[in-house]
């Protein structure tokens, strides 16, 4: 399986360079280049036969090639075609060289929708596969395999490549444990990968396609299942005693009651704690609904216990806000707390750390900065990361590799559907708070374009004439932190001199200076400043209750996810809050995006939805998280399949002779750093 391409016959060096740039270099991985789709060829209608406004494939030899060009800029090339039955016509605009690859006499496989025009049959853009006389076997007749292909790699020349690679000599070994080919019905791999190239029937086909996403879902779920099993067994955790004297004192020092999903979250936490088994949970809970809260009384048993607690967040802004509001909760309990972000001089950085290795400090609440190396502590009992969804497994594991096996608590506002949870999140429990506090009142979202900015801006300003406050969100500029804070300093510049001319205003962008970042947060916490316009700098953790409006501007650049968290910022208080959406694009998707937005609040939908829409690559970039590719898996549709994976996986993990079948695989998917984790 790893042999090079370029063994096959007809690859050279110069097909083995098209080659590699659809990823493909070993004959493994010509294996796993899996069709995109089928065509059914094994009984091909003829042209007579097709229907109007269908997608049809028929086989069709040329007989005339013509280009016309009717004005300038526009050429027009039509390929005729005819089969015994009738005549048809394909139709390609402005490629011209489209001309010169049609010869009468070819014979083509044509696929594409038909139009019937003046009783004639038309096919713009088909696609089209020429047939060399005697090759049809592969092409036609049977069901056949479409391929993601590029310009210069065409159908036949990766089918008979494929073809070529299942009849030689290469072995495809079995990676599946007997048992669990057996008890779940899977084909075995050999004739799983032969069909899903050149499926016998449709039943084997579906045969061939379950049996691999099964087995890319158990190696997937096996892998985290042995990082959890890993953490788990390598030494005994920190057992931490049953809550005492200062957890009450900070329970009552709460200005509310907690919700029963926090009590129920953080008496899992608790009881996680209190076993020597090493906590990996994942606290999962829409924006506003509560984490820090948790997150804090955590950190109090950790400390009440005599160890250290560290709190990793994405952002210097996020840090700053939880430092603010867990001094506020615990400096009265006498726990001292140091924040430690990127942005410390290097004498403070220094104090901060000496004070962190010599146990001077209870809790330290930072960014990445907390994994840097230099970074030491006493007495590490307690790691938790917020908006997990920011770090991948690695940071986290970093952190946690500070102390001797913590306990580890990951909180996310992204609420991710089961499946996704399973699935990148395999090493976890979960726990959920889908409950909100009480007293919210559910925020109004609306969508509006351009023309009505005037009175958008007029309504904000009617809502600071009446003491509140608003978040103005500038337009997304993707991979350009210069660009979008250009667009934020000229929004702002021209909002203060027209409809804001006489309010307070402030600007945060990503090219501030941390001190200047802070200063502007602070006069908004204190309401000096009343309209804040801003980049997605804000989009987590920023705490402002007396925020009720929530403006932002190309509403359609963003996902789902992002407006939701930043419409997260508001509603946080006892006043009605408002969400308003400026965009003007027409597309259909992205307005059923955003009326999915001024429908529901709930991030736990909103997700599933965002699932739907996008799909699970993007939404969640799981390559992000350190974790391998999914091939062929897609987790939304299997999810029948990932919970039997799952299963499996669960049960292989502890049978030694499966283990041995299935580390070098996953070191092999999971990759040099994931397999320093579980490897060594
Ligand atoms: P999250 O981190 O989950 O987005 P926070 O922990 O920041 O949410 O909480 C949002 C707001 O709700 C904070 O102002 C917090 O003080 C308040 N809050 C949290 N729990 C409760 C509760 N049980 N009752 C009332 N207010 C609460
Ligand atoms: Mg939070």
């Amino acid at each position: 399986m790893n042999t090079p391409v370029q063994y096959l016959k007809g690859v050279g060096p110069q097909k083995a360079a098209l080659l590699a740039k659809l990823n493909i270099t070993t004959i493994g991985q010509l294996l796993e280049h899996y069709p995109r789709r089928y065509e059914d060829r094994s009984q091909l209608k003829r042209i007579a036969e097709v229907f109007d406004g269908q997608v049809e494939t028929f086989y069709a030899v040329v007989t005339a090639v013509n280009e016309v060009k009717p004005r300038r800029g526009l050429t027009i090339t039509k390929v005729r075609v005819n089969d015994q039955s009738a005549e048809a016509e394909l139709v390609w605009f402005n490629q011209p060289y489209f001309k010169r690859m049609y010869k009468p006499g070819m014979q083509l496989i044509v696929s594409g929708k038909v139009e019937r025009r003046f009783r004639q049959i038309q096919i713009t853009t088909p696609e089209v596969e020429f047939l060399s006389p005697g090759d049809d076997s592969l092409h036609t007749g049977r069901i056949v395999p479409i391929y993601p292909s590029s310009e210069n790699i065409n159908q036949q020349f990766l089918r008979s490549l494929i073809k070529q690679a299942l009849e030689s000599q290469t072995k495809i070994v079995e990676n599946l444990p007997d048992e669990i080919c057996k008890n779940y019905q899977l084909l075995n791999r050999t004739s799983a990968i032969e069909n899903i190239h050149f499926p016998g029937s449709m039943a084997l086909l579906a045969d061939a396609r379950r049996r691999l996403v099964f087995e890319e879902l158990f190696y997937l779920q096996s892998g985290l299942l042995f990082l959890k099993k890993k953490h788990q067994h390598s030494g005994i955790g920190v057992k931490h005693g049953p809550n005492g004297e200062q957890l009450l004192a900070a329970q009552k020092c709460l200005p509310f009651s907690l919700t029963d999903d926090q009590q129920q979250a953080f008496r899992e936490i608790k009881d996680d704690m209190e076993d020597s088994t090493p906590m990996q949970r994942l606290l999962q809970g829409d924006v506003g609904s509560g984490k820090t809260v948790v997150a804090a009384l955590a950190l109090v048993k950790t400390v009440e216990n005599g160890y250290q607690g560290a709190l990793m967040v994405p952002t210097e802004i996020l840090a700053e806000q939880h430092f603010h509001t867990l001094s506020r909760m615990l400096a009265p309990l006498g726990i001292r707390i140091v924040l430690l972000t990127g942005s410390l001089t290097k004498r403070v950085r220094k104090e901060v750390l000496d004070r962190l290795s010599n146990g001077l400090v209870d809790i330290v609440i930072g960014t990445h900065a907390l994994i840097q190396e230099d970074v030491v502590f006493q007495q590490l009992g307690l790691v938790i990361t917020d908006e997990q969804h920011r770090f991948g497994v690695n940071q986290r594991a970093l952190l946690q590799a500070k102390g001797n096996m913590p306990d580890v608590l990951v909180m996310t506002a992204t609420p991710i559907p089961r499946t996704m949870a399973l699935t990148v999140y395999g090493d976890l429990d979960v726990s959920s708070i889908r409950q909100m506090p009480p007293g919210r009142k559910a925020i109004k979202t609306y969508v509006a374009n351009k023309d009505m900015h005037e009175r958008v801006y007029n309504f904000v300003l009617k809502e600071v004439q009446a003491g509140r406050q608003a978040y103005i969100v500038c337009p997304l500029v993707e991979e350009s932190a210069k660009l979008e804070a250009q667009s934020a300093t000229q929004l702002y510049e021209q909002l203060q001199a027209t409809t804001f001319r006489t309010v307070p205003c402030g600007l945060v962008h990503g090219r501030l200076k941390p001190q200047e970042k802070e200063q502007v947060m602070q006069a908004f916490y204190q309401a000096d400043i009343k309209v804040l316009v801003a980049t997605t700098v804000i989009e987590v953790g920023v705490n402002v209750p007396n925020a009720t409006v929530m403006v932002i501007d190309g509403a359609d650049r963003f996902g789902l996810a992002q407006l939701h968290q930043l419409r997260g910022r508001i509603g946080r208080g006892e006043y009605q809050s408002y969400c308003i959406l400026l965009s003007d694009s027409k597309n259909p998707d992205t307005k059923e995006r955003l009326d999915i937005m001024s429908q529901t609040c709930d991030g736990f939908v909103l997700a599933e939805k965002d699932l739907l829409l996008r799909g699970p690559g993007q939404f969640f970039g799981i390559r992000q998280h350190g974790l391998p590719d999914l091939k062929i898996a897609d987790i939304v549709k299997d999810i029948e399949i990932l919970l039997e994976a799952r299963k499996a996986a669960l049960r292989s993990v502890n049978i030694p002779e499966h283990v041995n079948l299935l580390r070098p695989e996953l070191a092999v998917r999971f990759g040099e750093k994931f397999r320093q984790m579980f490897c060594n």
